[in-house]
């Protein structure tokens, strides 16, 4: 089922007083009740993009779209959105319950009202036993809730979050990327989501925009992200990668990627042409250890051990083939010695060449 555009941006640019180009040329649509994630490296301009949406930035040109309503001239507290910050900025003074609260009592909200709402968001939240501690009693996790419910309690239409789990340690960010996208999908509301941490990006997105330098280099769902990676950049940037440089060739039954130590197919589809010089990428995951015994099946190189990393579940082995250095992944209980010629195999079908 195609849903309906929420928010288009068309043509977004960004430059600040200063000079200095935070975005270039954005073009970008979200649908409604989708969890849109900016991912990219610092200073790559997800924030300024995200503040850009919400109003609190100004564009230096491009159109921005809420529901086909272009929404430049329209004031960030008229834009119907909610913002969740690394900082959640609670009100230290006030309980939980008053927290959540207190958008709708500036809203001059009925009393009956509130409590309603309140009780309603303490429950979704699992906040209820919370209700009348003050922030400084809660765990880091349980403080980003009640920001949340905060924003809530005012019925953003689009939530905008900007790495919110960014200040949390290690083991309760793993737990939240995962509640927080399971709560955002039942709320059902429009998110766009900042962060630089691929994982958590994976975890909650729907679909992903990775930008680089003030650009999208490319909008797509976590899985084509990593199978699929458009530009060099996002080849890169997603996950670890093999790169080697190749050289398209034409053989008896079709286009070739020469590497060097060996020549794959081209990957289906490729719109490189023979003589094209390339980058081609291979996930560890996609080569695999065959032993030393020869075996004509697949696409087998022989690669010298030069690095074997005991990595607790696996061993991380970087190995020489040709003029080329690749890494993959070994099971434990492979023994691999440095110096060692092996035999690995490597899967062709998943190939990537740009
Ligand atoms: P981070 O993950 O570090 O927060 P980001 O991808 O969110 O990075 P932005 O904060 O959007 O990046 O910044 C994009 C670029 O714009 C950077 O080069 C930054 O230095 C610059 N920038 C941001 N705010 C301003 C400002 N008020 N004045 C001038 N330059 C700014």
């Amino acid at each position: 089922m195609t849903r309906k555009t929420h928010i288009s941006i068309k043509h977004i640019s960004k430059v600040f007083p200063d000079g200095t180009r935070a975005l270039h040329d954005i073009n970008l649509d979200i649908a409604e009740g989708e969890i849109l994630v900016l991912l990219g490296p610092s200073g790559c301009g997800k924030s300024t993009l995200l503040r850009t949406i919400g109003g609190l930035e100004q564009k230096s040109g491009g159109d921005i779209y809420f529901y086909n309503k272009e929404v430049s001239q329209v004031p960030v507290e008229d834009r119907n959105v909610g913002f969740v910050f690394q900082n959640y900025a609670l009100f230290p003074t006030m309980t939980v319950r008053e927290n959540i609260a207190f958008g709708l009592k500036l809203r001059k909200m009925a009393k009956a009202e509130i409590s309603r709402k309140v009780d309603s968001l303490l429950e979704m939240m699992e906040l209820v036993e919370h209700a009348e501690k003050k922030p400084r009693q809660l765990s880091g996790g349980q403080q980003q809730r009640v920001a949340i419910a905060r924003v809530l309690a005012i019925e953003p239409e689009v939530l905008l979050l900007d790495e919110p789990l960014t200040a949390l340690d290690a083991k309760l960010k793993e737990y939240l990327r995962i509640e927080l996208g399971q709560m955002l999908r039942k709320l059902g509301i429009t998110a766009i989501y900042v962060t630089h941490d691929q994982l958590e990006a994976m975890s909650i997105a729907d679909r992903i925009a990775v930008m680089n330098l003030g650009v999208i280099e490319q909008v797509d769902t976590p899985e084509r992200i990593y199978s699929s990676p458009k530009t060099d950049f996002v080849a890169d940037f997603i996950g670890r990668i093999n790169c080697v440089k190749g050289k398209m060739v034409s053989g008896a039954d079709g286009l070739f990627v020469d590497l060097g130590f060996i020549q794959l197919p081209a990957p289906s589809g490729t719109e490189k042409r023979a003589g094209d010089e390339v980058n081609a990428y291979l996930r560890p995951e996609d080569i695999e250890l065959v032993g030393t015994k020869a075996d004509n099946s697949g696409h087998i190189i022989q690669a010298i051990a030069e690095q074997c990393i005991f990595m607790g579940d696996c061993y991380h082995v970087v190995a020489r083939a040709g003029n080329e250095e690749i890494f993959f992944e070994v099971p434990n209980g492979a023994r691999i010695k440095i110096g060692e010629t092996v035999q690995v195999k490597l899967n062709a079908e998943k190939l990537i060449v740009l």
